[in-house]
């Protein structure tokens, strides 16, 4: 009965909001009534992002979906609808930019309906289905990778290819690309799926895969979320290590750097035995060592005295580096370790290395964020700025951007890792630079309000804009990764050739634009 009145609030609310006609009865036949929420706890969380950068931008009300029939009865009533409402996928709203919010509809909250107010009927979304003969997992759209991975870790299987942080949603980091330093050898995310289930901006359920309505599978793979909500995906495994040996070596010249990340990468097509696991690095401008929430690492056991390492030009560089193993041979992973860092440039004196569980170093992340939680230093605006930068040019962005635009003060962690082109499927919609190598620079800045200058939002938004006119004026042609831009013309030339396909596609699966109005690429039409 509750829920019913909350149906007919949430139904008056969209009539009222919205100015137009629409017959309660057609959402009343919906079935969905159990899952449509309009408690203001739901509609503000439903409202705010990681980024905290857009001000809340509060839907009419929030879903908390059971299955994909139930995603499907929803878009179809959008797009049947008069007036035509949106509809936006929220996985765990660790977008930046407002990305999976609309002021004008209905956010599907795909992440944490297990035990949403929406629930009551006791239904839930399915939980996660490893097939181990077959060596994949079929999870939920808005399953979090922890949680992915916890279950397969059951049948002693893991996912290939990671992000850093894993309470983020499969459906949200496959709409971008997904991507850590493993995606050097085994490609991103999205390049480590078998086969999706995805509702259409008309409703439809459909089944894709590189054989089944092959077209939509890699549009929506990187395609922020525009051609359809992915309610289930088919994710490839492989065994699971037990433990990484993690290291971490420093540099004062940013070519030896580089030069060696690039070897690193090189060596993806050896043996196992011959190569790392997982390759990343970052940039220290500043005290970072000790500040940045990355870093916990160093210390206590590993003080640095970064005066002592006397880096040219003010700036370090650390190479991250692991590698995976079983228990049972550890005497092979020493001499494995060894042989590959020999063949390194770094500065001898600055090897730190560490040994722990698979799952904590997957999930390292997560600590940090618990560090900074504690010191209410998680909840503020992050201005994140996230670019793919051309091989060719990396070096003239470290001239002009770590050594210049950035000062000394950077408010965050600085990551830069080169991943090889040849790992992407150039079919799906992810959008990365034209050479065969490209570096991804993270700036994953926290803006705070303590009275310093350099800390502030403005101040860190304005050296974002700083960032991408300088490569626009030095002709380094980066793409945004996570990219947010908010004119047609800046889209279109963001996608580039694959504009066209991206444009035509959106048309047959979601020609009224219900669908992630939060990206800002196409404008829904009533
Ligand atoms: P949301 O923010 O909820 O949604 C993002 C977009 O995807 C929206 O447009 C939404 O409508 C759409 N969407 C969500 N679910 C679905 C679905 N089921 N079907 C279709 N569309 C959907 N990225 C990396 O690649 N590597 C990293 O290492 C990494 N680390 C991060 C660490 C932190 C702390 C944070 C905050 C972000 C990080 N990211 C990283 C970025 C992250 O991958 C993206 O922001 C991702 O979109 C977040 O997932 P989410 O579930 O929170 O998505």
């Amino acid at each position: 009965m509750a829920t019913k009145l909350l149906l007919t609030f949430a139904i008056c609310r969209l009539i009222v909001t919205v100015g137009l006609t629409l017959d309660p009865t057609e959402l009343l036949l919906l079935g969905v009534d159990a899952q449509l929420s309009v408690d203001p706890t739901d509609v503000k969380a439903a409202s705010l992002d990681f980024g905290l950068l857009t001000g809340a931008q509060p839907p009419l009300a929030v879903m908390h979906p059971a299955s994909s029939q139930d995603v499907a009865k929803l878009v179809k009533a959008a797009y049947g609808s008069n007036f035509g409402f949106t509809v936006s996928a929220r996985g765990h709203g660790h977008s930046i930019n407002g990305q999976a919010q609309t002021t004008n509809g209905v956010v599907v909250q795909m992440s944490g309906s297990k035990g949403g107010s929406g629930m009551a009927s006791g239904r839930k979304p399915p939980h996660p289905r490893v097939w181990p003969q077959e060596r994949f997992v079929d999870v939920w759209g808005g399953e979090l990778w922890i949680d992915v991975l916890r279950s397969t870790l059951q049948h002693g299987l893991a996912p290939k290819s990671w992000t850093d942080y894993l309470y983020l949603s499969v459906g949200g980091t496959l709409s971008n690309a997904g991507i850590s330093g493993q995606a050097f050898n085994h490609g991103p995310q999205i390049r480590n799926v078998h086969e999706l289930d995805v509702v259409t901006g008309k409703g439809e359920l459909l089944t894709c895969s590189e054989e089944q309505n092959s077209e939509m599978f890699h549009a929506v793979l990187g395609g922020l979320g525009q051609f359809g909500i992915i309610t289930r995906a088919r994710i490839s495994l492989e065994p699971a290590p037990q433990r990484v040996r993690w290291i971490r070596v420093l540099y004062s010249n940013f070519s030896t750097f580089t030069r060696d990340q690039e070897y690193l990468i090189s060596l993806h097509e050896q043996p196992a035995s011959q190569k790392f696991d997982y390759v990343e690095g970052f940039v220290i401008v500043d005290e970072g060592l000790i500040n940045n929430w990355r870093s916990s690492f160093f210390s206590p056991h590993n003080p640095v005295k970064i005066s002592s390492l006397e880096p040219n030009g003010g700036v370090l560089y650390c190479l991250e580096i692991a590698k995976n193993y079983h228990e049972s041979i550890p005497s092979t992973i020493d001499q494995e370790v060894e042989s590959l860092l020999k063949k390194l440039n770094f500065i001898p004196a600055s090897v730190f290395t560490t040994d722990l569980p698979y799952v904590d170093f997957l999930d390292r992340v997560h600590k940090a964020e618990l560090k900074l939680r504690s010191k209410g230093l998680w909840e503020v605006p992050h201005p994140w700025l996230n670019l793919f930068v051309p091989k060719s040019r990396i070096a003239d962005f470290d001239k002009g951007v770590f050594k210049g635009i950035l000062g000394n003060k950077t408010s965050g962690p600085i990551l830069i890792y080169p991943m090889n082109k040849n790992k992407w499927d150039h079919r799906s919609s992810a959008v990365t630079p034209d050479e065969d190598v490209f570096y991804l620079v993270a700036l994953l800045r926290s803006a705070l309000d303590n009275g310093e200058e350099t800390h502030s939002l403005e101040y860190l938004t304005n050296q974002n804009r700083q960032i991408l006119r300088f490569c626009d004026e030095a002709g380094i042609t980066v793409k945004q990764y996570l990219p947010h831009y908010t004119t047609h013309q800046e889209w279109v030339d963001h996608f580039g050739n694959k504009w066209e396909r991206f444009y035509r596609l959106k048309m047959e699966f979601d020609p009224r634009h219900i669908l992630a109005s939060g990206q800002q690429i196409f404008t829904p039409t009533n």
